[in-house]
């Protein structure tokens, strides 16, 4: 599976709000698969990705936020010592996004810029926890 590195952070935050139904029919799915098998190989890739393909702000196979995704992207690397191209199973990652991100302040100032900051601060992650610990 390939995955944006900050979609590390909205994959472990999502409560079922997505752009149209068809993008949280996707997320769904995916949050389905994992939960399934969360030793699943994720790549972290520059650029859209399998959520991204479901998504109406992609355009020409691009963002219509890149800028701003890609800046999210950066951060969630930085912060948890990530390359982009690294294949690892979705419980390390997320759980290495989830303590080196949304456990810190670092989460603030990663995603504050992001338009769903507002809920994802106050929506307790947590599903992975019962798989990978
Ligand atoms: S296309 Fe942009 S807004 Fe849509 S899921 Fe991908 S990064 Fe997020
Ligand atoms: S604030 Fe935005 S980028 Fe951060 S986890 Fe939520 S949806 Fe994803």
């Amino acid at each position: 599976m390939k995955m944006r590195p900050h979609h590390l952070l909205c994959v472990q935050k999502y409560t079922g709000h997505g752009y149209d139904d068809a993008f949280a029919a996707g997320m769904d799915a995916l949050i389905c698969r994992l939960k399934a098998r969360p030793d699943t190989a994720v790549t972290l890739v520059e650029g859209r990705d399998d959520i991204c393909a479901a998504c109406p702000h992609i355009a020409g196979g691009r963002c219509d936020s890149e800028e701003k995704v890609n800046r999210l992207d950066r951060g969630v690397l930085e912060a948890c010592g990530f390359s982009a191209g690294e294949t690892r199973s979705w419980s390390v990652l997320a759980r290495e996004a989830r303590e080196q991100v949304l456990e810190k302040d670092t989460f603030g100032k990663i995603c504050g810029c992001c338009e769903w900051f507002g809920l994802c601060r106050n929506t307790r992650e947590g599903w992975i926890d019962a798989k990978d610990k």
